[in-house]
């Protein structure tokens, strides 16, 4: 069986081409996908003999959900999503003023081996196809009846780990006759996987690109995030402007505040001195703190003062809103208090 949210919509014209059926059979049928509607049943416009064509051929990657969370102020919505071979997976939707966002996973674990991340404790199983990443979205929109108009790679996994079948993903959500999201609505984040920011930059998109910095010299950076030994900051940065000057797009660095590790004003200082002048935005983030490692966020106060630093040099800056933490929205906690509850 073909899983039919893998396809575009070329290719599912061409499949209806290869199988005997008109062209447009293809655009009808991706017209009632992006309305909803996953069952060939109800797809009223195709002949019965194409409908059950289609049953014997594909099924839909919709995840079921085996939990849904939801935050004390109704902000934040947690899914533990499940895929036909077990494999289960979190998204994350937050609700702004400005529309709903959606945090996708983009793998079942990640190899990467930041210290901080509960994603990355059990490693990587899987890749997600472009068309599982889609039926996180699907399957979420479906569970809150309600529209979803931004997403951010920034559940579990490495997406540029997984770059084929990302790209493939942004492709399906941008196009008019899939869902229709902007670019400049869809965040890509990347703990700095340099090769492929690169290719990145050439195929000139206009998705924002989230790096994970969380140090401002190699040897910090070393010691939380294992990418870091393959990748200097000088040849990350290197990349982040070439991405700048292809795509005119501003890049956001992320940096999670662990308390004494990375949080002093000397770190910020040295930072502002490494992103001086570039294209781009800093988000602080205060560490969500997990069971598995001793690290502890920063305080409020040095927070602040963290910024101010940044601020004063020059850098945009902004400390981010911590949504969901009662429900342990951050990062492959969920899925693996759930592993760890089976057992
Ligand atoms: N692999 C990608 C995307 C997934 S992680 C990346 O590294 O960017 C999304 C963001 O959450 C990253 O910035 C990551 O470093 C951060 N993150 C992971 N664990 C965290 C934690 N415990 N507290 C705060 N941020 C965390």
């Amino acid at each position: 069986m073909i899983n039919i949210l893998d396809f575009n919509l070329e290719e599912l014209k061409n499949w209806m081409k290869e199988n005997g059926e008109s062209v447009f059979r293809g655009k009808q049928v991706f017209d009632w996908i992006y309305k909803g509607i996953y069952n060939f049943d109800d797809m009223k416009n195709l002949p019965i003999s194409t409908r059950e064509k289609l049953k014997s051929n594909f099924y839909f990657s919709i995840p079921e959900m085996v939990k849904e969370y939801k935050s004390k102020d109704g902000d934040t919505y947690k899914f533990l999503f499940k895929y036909k071979d077990g494999n289960i997976i979190e998204s994350v939707v937050m609700k702004y003023k400005h529309g709903n966002s959606i945090c996708v996973s983009t793998q079942v674990g990640c190899r990467m081996g930041c210290k901080f991340c509960a994603s990355t404790l059990g490693g990587m199983v899987r890749n997600l196809t472009s068309g599982e990443i889609l039926g996180e979205i699907l399957a979420a929109k479906g569970e809150m009846g309600e529209k979803i108009s931004n997403i951010v790679m920034m559940g579990s996994g490495e997406p540029l780990d997984n770059f084929e079948n990302v790209l493939k993903f942004i492709e399906i959500v941008n196009s008019p006759n899939g869902l229709n999201i902007g670019q400049r609505h869809i965040t890509l984040s990347t703990c700095g996987v340099v090769p492929k920011i690169i290719e990145l930059a050439d195929i000139d998109l206009q998705i924002t690109l989230a790096i994970s910095l969380h140090a401002p010299n190699d040897e910090m950076r070393r010691n939380i995030m294992p990418v870091a030994n393959k990748y200097s900051i000088e040849e990350l940065l290197k990349a982040c402007i070439n991405y700048i000057e292809k795509t005119n797009r501003r890049i956001t660095f992320e940096y999670a505040l662990v308390k004494g590790v990375n949080d002093r004003g000397e770190h910020a200082e040295e930072l502002a001195r490494l992103l001086k002048g570039m294209l781009c935005h800093v988000n602080l983030i205060p560490v969500n703190e997990i069971k598995e490692n001793t690290l502890k966020k920063s305080s409020a106060e040095d927070i602040k003062k963290f910024s101010n630093i940044l601020i004063r040099n020059g850098i945009e800056t902004t400390i981010r809103r911590e949504m969901g933490a009662d429900i342990e929205a951050a990062c492959g906690q969920l899925r693996r208090s759930y592993l760890e509850e089976g057992k």
